[in-house]
């Protein structure tokens, strides 16, 4: 019964560790606040109770404790949303409260730079970031994303348009912006069946657990998503962006050697693009 009670606990640690880092931590600090309250015979909340006391000490560790922390270590978060003055959003709210929208700081200067560029040449334009890194710690991985560990990398969403409006959408097809594709065509390197073939299994898996009814509706906007690669290639500060060589073919980029080819032990990048430092 007891092995069972740490057993359970370690679980509910490494969870909250490897998905928000910091959520193991205050996990540990929620219990031994309990346990505490305990020695002093003060009743166990109801587990609901329990659990709304936990969740409020997780956002306030996440929104306020944090962030200056994390600074002090070279590590900002990008931001929460779109403003007035900045063009630039998550594609969801939950990567900000999972902690998951750390970078270093020049990164975000370059990209919130370059939403600026791209809102004035496409007006109503937002850049939309997906995974980043953790706010701590060089070496501690941003699962599934092996390199996300150090600060410099960042994801950014494709650029989207309603195919029949062909009004901007600042989103993704996605609800979490991986796993809808957009496959090489006919006569185009195949890249995910070249890596299929050699025993790659994870290349093309998201695909399988993604919902795909909105890849009808939401199409990618070649011209933005082309302008925002060119921003980006050319950004001095910028060392490697990761796409799918046939949309790197497709979209009239092979001059730019910073637009690169990842390989096949990742996952296949024609539902996102890969940013780092
Ligand atoms: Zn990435």
């Amino acid at each position: 019964m007891y092995l069972r009670h740490i057993l359970k606990e370690v679980l509910i640690f490494s969870l909250l560790t490897v998905t928000t880092q910091v959520g193991g931590l205050v996990y540990l600090i929620y219990k031994l606040t309990a346990n505490q309250l305990k020695k002093r015979r003060v009743e166990k909340p109801p587990f609901l109770v329990g659990l709304f006391i936990f969740l409020l000490q997780y956002f306030f560790f996440t929104l306020v404790i944090i962030p200056p922390i994390a600074k002090q270590f070279g590590r900002v978060p990008m931001p929460y949303f779109a403003t007035k003055d900045n063009s630039i959003k998550p594609l969801t709210i939950f990567t900000c409260l999972l902690n998951r929208q750390y970078v270093k700081p020049i990164l975000k200067e370059q990209i919130i730079h370059t939403a600026k560029v791209v809102a004035k040449e496409f007006p109503n334009t937002r850049i939309v970031y997906l995974d980043a890194n953790f706010p701590f710690w060089n070496g501690f991985p941003l699962l599934p994303h092996l390199s996300h560990k150090d600060g410099k990398k960042l994801d950014l969403a494709f650029m989207y348009k309603d195919k029949v409006t062909g009004k901007v959408i600042n989103g993704s097809p996605s609800f979490y912006g991986y796993g809808v594709f957009e496959a090489p065509q006919k006569g185009e390197l195949n890249q995910p069946t070249i890596c299929r073939k050699k025993g790659y299994w994870q290349y093309s898996f998201l695909e399988k657990i993604t919902p795909q009814w909105s890849k009808e509706k939401i199409v990618i906007d070649e011209q933005r998503t082309k302008r925002l690669m060119q921003l980006l290639a050319k950004n001095k500060r910028i060392k490697k962006i990761f796409i799918e060589p046939h949309l790197k073919t497709r979209w009239g980029l092979s001059n730019y050697k910073k637009i690169r080819y990842h390989g096949c032990h990742a996952v296949r990048h024609d539902d996102h693009i890969h940013v780092q430092l």
